[in-house]
């Protein structure tokens, strides 16, 4: 059974008012709320268990160390990963996708390709440009077309024996379109040796991932997308690969041995997680895995992709208003603008003042703007708390934006 208001009731933020008004947050694909059971995860990690991991033989050290052995291992299951040791802690996507594209430095050399698309988050474009510097190797587009749907046949006629490195979202955070990742894979590894990046931040939150049966080598997410605190996110990547390249920070707990004339590295995942690492943050994600379990993922997709149906059919109503991206392709996300009538902050600051948050401008993907010809777009997001409700108070609130504006 799938009842919204037990569900909302986990989320003590979503009783708070904004302007005097309920809060109704539409922001989701920005960042989530944190359910309750997330938050006394963190609370008693810090009045309970506090103690750096992996170091100490003292108890809280231990218990600390197998609380956040255990999150791995939930994560692992998760994203259906071979090995608890692929599942790197990071702090988020950008640091995931740095990460990457860095330690595959010494893999490319100048005039290879790297293939990303038009759909990216600035984060999934300026490491591998970065890249590019650092090597001579060469930045690919996937295009899209007005639908915002990739261009899959531009995609066959940059592959090639020179492609190193192939990075795509499952789901574009501006427009909410589901990319087909399955077949971009196929064809990667049909015709290329080349490494493949999946940027899951705005998948994980809503479908079910499994790493191995996409057989991708890399798969990066954030955990405050997806009901954890803010400054979590892992890093899959697969045994071999991880194995074979080298370290990204050097540091404490990345080491097996350390001395002025040399030092060997620590297996995974420790290899990969230099430094003390944000445990309660980690062990919360954990908790976050297990009240979207609790929930159900076919619970969480059917009732977002609910809320996407209303929110554009309503939506579509107001007329003069344009939604971004072929509906049938999206999920989680409606990124429009009301035609001739301000910008896309004016309508967001009004909606803010009716207790609504949506996100507005150019949602760090400042190409896929400039492919629509416009400096941004309001963004309204979905999460498993939202309400067809909220939708009814966000259409309204357009409404009266158009008015006020026009
Ligand atoms: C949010 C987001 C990122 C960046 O995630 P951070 O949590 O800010 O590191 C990257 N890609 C996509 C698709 C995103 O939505």
């Amino acid at each position: 059974m799938f009842d919204i208001q037990e569900i909302r009731s986990q989320f003590s933020i979503l009783d708070r008012e904004v302007n005097g008004k309920p809060l109704v947050y539409l922001d989701n694909a920005a960042t989530s709320q944190k359910p309750n059971s997330v938050l006394e995860v963190c609370h008693a990690y810090y009045t309970e268990l506090n103690a750096n991991v992996h170091r100490g033989i003292h108890t809280l050290s231990q218990l600390a160390t197998e609380e956040m052995e255990l999150s791995r291992r939930k994560i692992q299951k998760f994203i259906n990963a071979e090995h608890d040791f692929e599942v790197i802690f990071t702090k988020g996507t950008t640091e995931g996708l740095n990460l990457i594209s860095y330690i595959l430095t010494q893999k490319l050399q100048k005039d290879d390709e790297i293939i990303i698309s038009y759909l990216e988050h600035h984060s999934n474009i300026v490491p591998w440009q970065l890249l590019c510097e650092r090597t001579g190797a060469k930045l690919r587009v996937i295009p899209i077309d007005e639908n915002g749907i990739l261009q899959l046949d531009y995609f066959d006629k940059f592959l090639s024996e020179k492609t190193k490195v192939v990075s795509v979202n499952q789901v574009s955070n501006a427009l909410g379109i589901v990319n087909p990742i399955e077949e971009i894979i196929a064809r990667t590894r049909k015709n290329t040796d080349a490494y493949i990046v999946i940027d899951g931040a705005q998948s994980a939150p809503h479908f079910n991932i499994d790493v191995q049966k996409l057989d991708c080598d890399f798969f990066v997410f954030s955990g405050h997308k997806m009901y954890a605190p803010m400054g979590t996110g892992i890093l899959y990547g697969k045994r071999e690969i991880l194995e074979a390249l080298p370290p990204f920070h050097g540091g404490g707990e990345m080491i097996a041995t350390c001395s002025f004339d040399g030092t060997t590295y620590a297996g995974l995942p420790f290899k990969y997680e230099a430094g003390t690492p944000n445990v309660g943050g980690n062990i919360a994600l954990g908790a976050a895995v297990d009240f979207m379990n609790r929930v159900g993922h076919e619970n969480i997709q059917n009732h977002e992709n609910a809320l996407l149906e209303y929110a554009q059919r309503h939506l579509l109503e107001i007329e003069g208003l344009k939604v971004y991206g072929e509906k049938a392709k999206r999920t989680g996300v409606v990124s429009f603008n009301l035609e001739g009538v301000g910008i896309s902050s004016d309508v967001g600051m009004i909606l803010d003042k009716m207790g609504i948050a949506v996100r507005t401008g150019h949602h760090c993907t400042q190409p896929i703007m400039e492919f629509f010809n416009i400096a941004g777009t309001v963004r309204a997001s979905f999460a498993v708390y939202n309400t067809f409700e909220e939708i009814d108070l966000l259409v309204e609130g357009v409404k009266k934006a158009q008015r006020m504006l026009s």
